[in-house]
């Protein structure tokens, strides 16, 4: 005798709990995974079964699109799964990582995700030339908007068209106006988040989870909480060079079928790096890349 299952969507995640958005009445519930079972990310769709009238027994993920995360040796952080695009937030102050923006990219193309860079705080003086530092993923075919997430005109000026009926991903680093750019979006939110960090205790009114927004304009963003670590070790090393969509001539003319381009003789992206074609930044953090999957694999 099978019970009755319902059909949701992860809307949050905290810890093992998780908020499922129950389909179609859109009412959510509060439930937790069967068994041991990890892995649940916002945005994944499940099965549920009902436990009186708020709560829920997770005991299936239906088949994901995609899953964005990142990994380091202890374990792995899910962002998101099903979405559309992300929008990475950045701005000129606090100063931006250009390693971590690598590396998103890196995460983000090697799931075949497109991504939109988002140059927050653009009323800054130094956003120009944050913005010169965007030059290489620019060139890559990476639209990057500039705006002040304090001018909510300029923000839905520029955003609805992109966010409208999609499933958007907003990914930064603390600091850089994520909390403000969804509060434009969204009026909702804030509300949202200041309960849950009332409810910790924290006072803070950062997002320490992940969360799942309904945009009144249709499409859906999730907010996650800012990050200060990357790390990548999911990735197999063919990945890693596929996330570096800028290599991909450049290994056509690799003389071994299985080159690494760190050393090889007669390596097409070591050459384009010697003639300039490739950014030797970029060679570089792919290498770091390689080197800490390679170090995790000897443990
Ligand atoms: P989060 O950590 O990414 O969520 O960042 P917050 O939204 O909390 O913003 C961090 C700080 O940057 C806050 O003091 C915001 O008021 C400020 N901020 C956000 N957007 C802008 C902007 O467009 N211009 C300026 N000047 N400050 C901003």
């Amino acid at each position: 005798m099978g019970e009755t299952t319902l059909t949701g969507r992860v809307v949050s995640a905290h810890g093992r709990h998780y908020r499922v958005a129950i389909q179609p009445s859109g009412e959510t519930r509060h439930c937790y995974p069967r068994g041991k079972r990890t892995g649940i990310a916002v945005g994944d769709n499940v099965q549920i079964l009902p436990e009186g009238q708020q709560e829920g027994l997770i005991t299936e993920i239906l088949p994901r699109r995609n899953l964005f995360y990142r990994s380091d040796a202890q374990r792995s952080k899910l962002f998101a799964a099903n979405i559309d695009q992300l929008l990475l937030v950045l701005a000129a102050e606090p100063v931006f990582s250009d390693d971590l923006l690598g590396r998103a990219l890196v995460a983000a193309h090697s799931a075949d995700i497109s991504v939109v860079i988002l140059l927050n705080k653009a009323d800054l003086p130094g956003t120009a030339a944050a913005r010169a530092r965007l030059a290489v993923p620019e060139s890559l075919g990476t639209p990057v908007l500039s705006l002040s997430a304090l001018d909510y005109a300029q923000v839905h000026a520029q955003l609805d068209a992109l966010l409208k009926n999609q499933c958007t991903l907003l990914l930064g680093q603390s600091g850089m106006g994520k909390s403000t750019l969804l509060n434009a979006l969204v009026p909702e939110a804030q509300a949202a988040t200041q309960a849950h960090s009332e409810a910790l205790g924290t006072g803070r009114h950062t997002t320490t989870q992940t969360r799942l927004h309904p945009l009144p304009g249709g499409g859906d963003i999730i907010d996650s909480p800012g990050f200060q670590a990357f790390g990548l070790q999911h990735l197999t090393p063919h990945e890693i060079a596929h996330g570096f969509p800028e290599f991909a001539p450049a290994i056509e003319q690799c003389r071994f079928y299985n080159c690494t381009h760190q050393h090889e003789p007669e390596c097409g992206v070591l050459a384009a790096m010697a003639s300039g074609q490739i950014s030797a930044n970029r060679h570089a953090l792919y290498m770091r890349i390689l080197a800490e999957n390679q170090a995790a694999k000897r443990y």
